[in-house]
C-alpha cells in the first residue's frame, strides 16, 4: 500500500503512513489515522490564522522569532453585560456556602441551588442572548470559574460540564437553525441541564474504541451500547451522545427519559471523586432518538465534535483548579499561624514558607495561563496546544498543591472526618484523568507540534524511502544518498536556515526585574526547540512513535517554557506580590528546565513571599471561606 492510497474513502493521514512504514499494524494504524483526521478536521474549522500551525506556541517553536504579543492577555474590559448574572451567582453559590446548605440530604448538590442559579442565568452564561443566555466571552466566564471555584469547586465544574463539553457547545457550534431554537433556550434557563457521554467501558484513552451504535429506524435512531463515567448523567438530562452510525463517529442530543426504561438504565457504581454531584453509567438498549437531533458538522464527524468542545473545557479545568488552589492556600494561613511546634507557629519555619509561596506561585501560573488561553479563544484561536498546557498545569498543580503543600502542612489532621483534605483527596486528583489523561494529552500535545514539520520534510523522505523500497536507510550508500536526493535537499536547506540564520529578538515589553530576566531566559530556550525536536525526529525517525518517554519530556520542556513566559507576562500587570509569586514559580521552572539546584536566594525569596501573604498582602485568597481548625487544644501555659 502506497502512502497516498485511501482507507474507508479518506487519505492517509501523516501519523498513519508514519505507523504503516514503521510496521505497525494495519489497526494500529487505522486507529491513529481516525483520531489524527478528527484532528486535521477540527483544524479546517478555524482560518488559517488561528490554527494551529499559527497558533503562539507552534510560531514561537518553529519561526524565528517568537511572536511575543501573543503570550501577553490584555487586562479584561472592566465591564460587560454578563456582570451582572455573574455576581448574582456569586452571591448565591457563597450564601449557600456560608449556610451550609448547598447540597440535599444525599450528599448531591440541592435542586434548590441548582433552580436559584437558573433563575439567575448561570446555565446560559455561554450561550448568546438571542436564546435566552448572557453571551459571556470565554475570558470573562472563566475568571468567573475561579471566582465561583473558591465558594464551591463542584458547582463551577457543572457549568463547564454544561457549557464547555455538555450540549452547549456541540449544539452552539456545531447544531442547525432547527436545532439551536430547540435546545439553546432550553439549555439557557437551565430547564435542560447537559452532560456529554463519550466514555466507554473499552473507549477511554482509545477513542476509535467506541462501540454504542446507533442505527436508523423510521424518522428515528436506535442507540444500543453503554457509557461510563458521564457527570451529570441522570434521569431528565439533555446529552451530547457520541454514538457509532454507518461506521463513523457522530453526536446525538439525546433527552433521558425522567425515569428508567427498558431501553435506558442507569448503571451506578461508587465512585469517590465529584461525590457531590452526579456520575454514572447510561446503558441504552435500542434507546429512541429523533433522527432529527443528529449533529451535522460541515467537515469531520462526531469526533470532531468531541475535539472541538474539549478545549474549552481544559481552560475550565484550569480556570477551576486556580479557584479550589485558593480555597487550600487560605486555609493553610490560620492553620500555620495556630499549630505551634517546639514552641513556635509552625508559619514562621522556613519549610512551611516555602509551601506557602509555592502554593501563591502556582495560583499565579494557573490564573495566568488561563487569561491567556481564554483570550486566545475569544480571539478566534483554536488554541489547542495551548489550552493542553492549560490543562495539564491545572491539575498538576492542584495535586501538589493538595498533597505536597497542603496535606503536609496540615500533618495528621488531614485525615479526619471533615478536613478539606480528606473530604475532597479524589476531586484534587481525578482533574489529573478526566478530559484527557495529564501525559497523553502531552504526548498529543507533542504530535500537533511536530506535525507540520513532520509533513513537510520527513514524510517525503518516508514516502521516498517507500518508492525506492529502502528499509534501512544509509546516508553513506550512494544508491541511497541519490533516491533521496531532493528530499534531503529540502531538508538541508531548512537545517542550514535553522544554523546559520539564528533567531531574531522581538521588542520587549518593558517589564520589571526579575520577571524581564525570565522572559529573556525563556526566550533563549525557544532559540533552540526546533532544532532539538527536528534532530529527535531525525534521530527516530519512524520508530518515534514508541519513543514516548522521549516525546513526553520534549514535550513537557517546551510547556514549561511557555508557562514561564505567560507567567512572566501576565504578573508584569499585576501587583507586586503576584510578582513576587511570578518570580517563585519561574524560578521552580527555570531550574527544572536546567537542573539546577536551588540557590539560598531562591529560599530567602520564598520567605519574603510567605511573609507578605501571611500579612494579607494576597489579594487572590481574600475571598476564600476558611474552615474551623479541626481538634482545636487550649495553650497549656495559660492553664486552657
Ligand atoms: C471523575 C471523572 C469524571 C469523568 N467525566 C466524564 C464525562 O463527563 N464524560 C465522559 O465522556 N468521560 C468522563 N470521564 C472519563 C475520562 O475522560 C476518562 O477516564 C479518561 O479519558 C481516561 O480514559 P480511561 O479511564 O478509559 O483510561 P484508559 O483508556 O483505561 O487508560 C488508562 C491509562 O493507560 C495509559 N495509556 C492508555 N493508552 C496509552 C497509550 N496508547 N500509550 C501510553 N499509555 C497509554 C494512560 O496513562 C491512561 O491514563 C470521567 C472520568 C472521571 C474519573
Amino acid at each position: 500500500m502506497t502512502t497516498a492510497s485511501r482507507l474507508d474513502g479518506q487519505a492517509q493521514s501523516f501519523a498513519e503512513a508514519a505507523l504503516r512504514l514503521s510496521g505497525k499494524s494495519d489497526e494500529e494504524a487505522r486507529r491513529t489515522g481516525a483520531v489524527d483526521r478528527a484532528d486535521e478536521q477540527v483544524e479546517s474549522l478555524f482560518a488559517p490564522e488561528y490554527q494551529t500551525v499559527s497558533s503562539p506556541v507552534h510560531r514561537a517553536v518553529w519561526d524565528r522569532q517568537v511572536p511575543v504579543d501573543l503570550f501577553a492577555a490584555p487586562p479584561l474590559p472592566k465591564q460587560a453585560q454578563c456582570d451582572r448574572a455573574m455576581d448574582r451567582c456569586l452571591q448565591i453559590v457563597r450564601h449557600h456556602r456560608l449556610d451550609n446548605t448547598l447540597l440535599d440530604e444525599r450528599g448531591k448538590l440541592s435542586a434548590e441551588l441548582l433552580g436559584e442559579l437558573a433563575d439567575a442565568g448561570y446555565w446560559g452564561m455561554l450561550i448568546d442572548p438571542r436564546y435566552g443566555g448572557q453571551g459571556a466571552p470565554f475570558a470573562r466566564f472563566s475568571r468567573f470559574l475561579t471566582r465561583l471555584a473558591v465558594f464551591d469547586p463542584m458547582t463551577a465544574g457543572l457549568a463547564s460540564v454544561h457549557g464547555c463539553i455538555g450540549a452547549v457547545d456541540p449544539v452552539r457550534s456545531f447544531g442547525n437553525d432547527a436545532q439551536k431554537d430547540r435546545f439553546l433556550p432550553r439549555l439557557a434557563s437551565g430547564a435542560a441541564l447537559s452532560a456529554f457521554a463519550l466514555t466507554e467501558p473499552n473507549a477511554g484513552s482509545d477513542l476509535t474504541a467506541l462501540r454504542t451504535t446507533a442505527v436508523p429506524v423510521g424518522d428515528d435512531f436506535e442507540v444500543t451500547g453503554e457509557k461510563l463515567f458521564i457527570t451529570n448523567a441522570v434521569p431528565g438530562r439533555t446529552i451530547g451522545l457520541v454514538v457509532v452510525l454507518k461506521g463513523k463517529p457522530a453526536v446525538l442530543i439525546a433527552e433521558l427519559p425522567c425515569e428508567q426504561t427498558e431501553q435506558f438504565q442507569i448503571v451506578p457504581y461508587g465512585l469517590h471523586a465529584l461525590r457531590h454531584t452526579h456520575n454514572n453509567g447510561l446503558r441504552f438498549k435500542r434507546f429512541r432518538v429523533p433522527q432529527a437531533n443528529l449533529l451535522t458538522p460541515q467537515i469531520g464527524d462526531g469526533l470532531t465534535i468531541a475535539y472541538h468542545g474539549l478545549n474549552l473545557g481544559r481552560t475550565a479545568l484550569c480556570a477551576n483548579a486556580a479557584g479550589t488552589m485558593r480555597i487550600l492556600l487560605a486555609n493553610m494561613l490560620p492553620w500555620a499561624h495556630f499549630r505551634k511546634t517546639y514552641g513556635q507557629a509552625i508559619e514562621t519555619r522556613e519549610l512551611v514558607k516555602r509551601r506557602i509561596a509555592r502554593l501563591a506561585a502556582l495560583i499565579t501560573g494557573a490564573d495566568a495561563l488561563v487569561g491567556w488561553t481564554s483570550w486566545l479563544i475569544d480571539q478566534g484561536y483554536r488554541g489547542e496546544l495551548e489550552c493542553v498546557i492549560a490543562k495539564i498545569f491545572g491539575s498538576e498543580a492542584l495535586k501538589e498543591a493538595a498533597v505536597e503543600l497542603f496535606m503536609k502542612t496540615h500533618g495528621g489532621r488531614s485525615f479526619l472526618h471533615g478536613h478539606i483534605f480528606g473530604d475532597n483527596l479524589y476531586d484534587f486528583l481525578a482533574p489529573c484523568i478526566y478530559e484527557g489523561e495529564g501525559e497523553m494529552l502531552g504526548l498529543a500535545f507533542f504530535k500537533s507540534l511536530v506535525k507540520r514539520h513532520g509533513l513537510t520534510y520527513f514524510q517525503p523522505i518516508g514516502q521516498a524511502l517507500e518508492r525506492a523500497q529502502i528499509r534501512h536507510f544509509q546516508p553513506l550508500n550512494p544508491r541511497h544518498a541519490w533516491a533521496l536526493r531532493r528530499e534531503l535537499g529540502a531538508y538541508a536547506r531548512w537545517a542550514m536556515r535553522q544554523k546559520l540564520g539564528g533567531c531574531s529578538r522581538p521588542a520587549l515589553p518593558k517589564i520589571p526585574t526579575p520577571l524581564s530576566e525570565h522572559l529573556d531566559f525563556a526566550l533563549t530556550r525557544f532559540d533552540g526547540y526546533a532544532w532539538e525536536i527536528s534532530s529527535t525526529m531525525r534521530k527516530h525517525q519512524l520508530r518515534l512513535a514508541d519513543r514516548q518517554c522521549r516525546m513526553a519530556e520534549l514535550s513537557q520542556r517546551v510547556q514549561d517554557t511557555v508557562t514561564m513566559l505567560v507567567t512572566a507576562l501576565w504578573a508584569s500587570q499585576q501587583d507586586e506580590t503576584v510578582q513576587a509569586a511570578a518570580d517563585i514559580l519561574c524560578q521552580d521552572l527555570r531550574r527544572k528546565l536546567t537542573g539546577e539546584r536551588p540557590a539560598d536566594r531562591y529560599y530567602r525569596d520564598c520567605a519574603a513571599l510567605a511573609d507578605r501573604i501571611i500579612d494579607g498582602g494576597f489579594a487572590a485568597i481574600s475571598d476564600a471561606p476558611v474552615a474551623e481548625i479541626l481538634m482545636r487544644y487550649g495553650d497549656a501555659s495559660a492553664g486552657c
